[in-house]
This record gives C-alpha cells, structure tokens and sequence, in this order.
C-alpha cells in the first residue's frame, strides 16, 4: 500500500508541475499574441500640481485582461515580454497608444505631458534613440509632452553609465523629457543626478508610507528634496493615498502628486472625463 501511495504521490506532483508549464507556456504565448496586436491597454494615471493650480501630467501604465488568464499585472507582463524578446515591442506599442491618445484629444490634452515606462534593456539598445526619433516624426503631437520614466535601480546597475548618459542626452536633445522612477530605493547620490539630464524626481511610493512616522525616512526626503531644488528637478510623490499623506509632502516641498487619492489609473475615456471635472487651469 505504501508504494502505491508513493507511486500516486509521484504521479500527482507530475501532473501539478506539468499544468504549471503548461499554464506559463500558455501565458507566454497569449502576451505574445497580445503585443503583436496591440491587444495591451493603457491606462493613464493624472500627476497632480500639490496648489492645484500649475502643470498636470499623467503616466502610462499597460493593462491586459487576459480571457484565459484573467487580470495580469504589469510587472509580470514586462518580465515575459523580456524573455520573449518583446520589450522594444512594447515600449513602442505604448508611446504609440499616447500619441494616438492625443491625436484623438487635442483641446482636452493641450499642456499635459505624458509619461511612458521604460524598461533598462530597451534603453541600453543602440537604436533605442534612432526608433523614438522616428516615432516622433509618425506622431508629431508627442513632441515637447512625452517624458519618459527610468528607474533609478536599473541606471544605477547600468555597466556602462557614460554610455548611458549619452544615450540620455541623445533623447533629451529629441524634446522628449526623462524622470527617474522609484527614486530613493536605489541609494542613488548626488553624482548620479548630476551626471544624467533628469528633469523630474518622482518619490517611491514606500517612503510615502512611512514619511509621518518615522524620523529616518523624513529626514532622508528632506534633504533628497533640497538636492532636486538645487538641481532644478520637478518633485513628484507617487503613491499618496490619504490627505495626511498629501500634507506630509506638502510640507516637504514636492511639486505634483500621484495618488489614488486623487485618481486611479483610468481609461482614456475615463481620464479624460476626470480632467475636465477636476482640473483648474
Ligand atoms: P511604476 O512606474 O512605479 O508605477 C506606479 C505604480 O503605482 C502603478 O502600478 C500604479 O497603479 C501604482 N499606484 C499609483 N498610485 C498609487 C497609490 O496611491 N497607492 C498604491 N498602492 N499604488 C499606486 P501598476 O500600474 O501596477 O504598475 C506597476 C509597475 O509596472 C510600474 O511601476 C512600472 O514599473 C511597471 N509598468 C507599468 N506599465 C509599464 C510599461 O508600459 N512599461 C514598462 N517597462 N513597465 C511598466
Ligand atoms: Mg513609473
Ligand atoms: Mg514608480
Ligand atoms: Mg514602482
């Protein structure tokens, strides 16, 4: 009897691994399919001025809804379509979206900048600047108002930083605008922004968190606030979900706010309808 309960146990745990292969392969093959037919949504989340009154942004965030595998998060998607060798793809798909995005709303769009996502492997590329210069030319409504976001861990990991310092010159000289993402999880030094053309900080949302209880991390955003003053940089806190949140930055100087607090990432539709019942110009 053992046995036989070895050998079912065996052939269970087979059958288990077997449908987990199966379901990532299964995956992996519907993001495929998905970026090959620009079956990814973006959503768009507004970057509030902290007066109200001023400049509002928005960020580009993919959503998929997979039939067969329900709601799947952004992280995992960009992971996939990294080993599939879709990354490019995806970015491209996406900065195409926000340029179709403005085409379809001129008047409503006019001054607000867009942020796109992009990943350390496609900016490493060589052609990476060349593709977006021509992008540029397909959607001229992108120029001076899509900024694009990096985040600080993948630069700071970077081998060859002055590479990467070119290549960022090279986008910054194309009027396309550069923030560091997820700022101050990295430990990244005064150096690091000094040496790259960044014009936007955005606060990682884990500071934000715990900026009114804990003396370290206040002081640590105190002076990261002064830094991005002195170097001219935009502050922008993401992750403020409660008003207490929102004065706490307040009070620490950030520019523009990111936050379900003030709106989820939403729809074009959606977002657009958002802004026009909240936005103060
Ligand atoms: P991220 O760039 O740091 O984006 C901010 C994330 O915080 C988004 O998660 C957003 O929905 C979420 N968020 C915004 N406000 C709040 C809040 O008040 N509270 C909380 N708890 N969360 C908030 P999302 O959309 O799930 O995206 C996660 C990450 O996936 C992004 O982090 C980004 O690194 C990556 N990602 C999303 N879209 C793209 C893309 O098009 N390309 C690439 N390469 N990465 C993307
Ligand atoms: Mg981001
Ligand atoms: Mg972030
Ligand atoms: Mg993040």
């Amino acid at each position: 009897l053992l046995i036989v309960c070895w050998i079912l146990l065996f052939v269970l745990c087979s059958v288990i691994y077997a449908l987990r292969i199966y379901y990532r392969e299964s995956l992996r093959h519907c993001v495929k399919r998905a970026i090959r037919q620009s079956a990814i949504d973006v959503h768009f989340q507004p970057i509030v001025p902290i007066n109200g009154r001023g400049k509002y942004a928005m960020e580009a965030l993919i959503r998929w809804h997979s039939p067969y595998h329900g709601n799947v998060s952004p992280p995992f998607i960009v992971e996939m379509s990294e080993k599939l060798g879709l990354i490019d793809e995806l970015t491209w798909m996406v900065i195409r979206k926000v340029g179709f995005f403005y085409r379809a709303y001129p008047k409503q769009l006019s001054g607000i900048s867009i942020s796109v996502n992009v990943d350390r492997h496609s900016l490493l590329k060589q052609e990476f600047a060349g593709t977006l210069a021509h992008i540029l030319t397909e959607y001229p409504e992108l120029k001076g108002r899509l900024a694009l976001e990096v985040t600080e861990t993948s630069v700071l990991n970077a081998i060859d930083l002055p590479v990467m310092v070119s290549r960022f010159e090279h986008i910054k000289a194309l009027g396309v605008g550069l923030s560091v993402d997820d700022f101050g999880t990295g430990y990244a030094g005064l150096d690091f922004l000094r040496r790259f053309p960044y014009d936007t900080l955005k606060l990682d949302q884990v500071f934000i968190g715990s900026l009114q209880d804990d003396q370290f991390t206040r002081q640590i955003l105190t002076s990261m606030t002064k830094l991005a003053k002195e170097l001219n940089m935009e502050l922008v806190a993401e992750g403020v979900e409660r008003e207490d949140q929102l004065e706490a930055v307040r009070a620490l100087g950030v520019d523009r706010v990111q936050g379900y607090y003030f709106c989820r990432p939403l729809p074009e539709q959606d977002v657009i309808v958002w802004l026009e019942q909240n936005m103060i110009q």
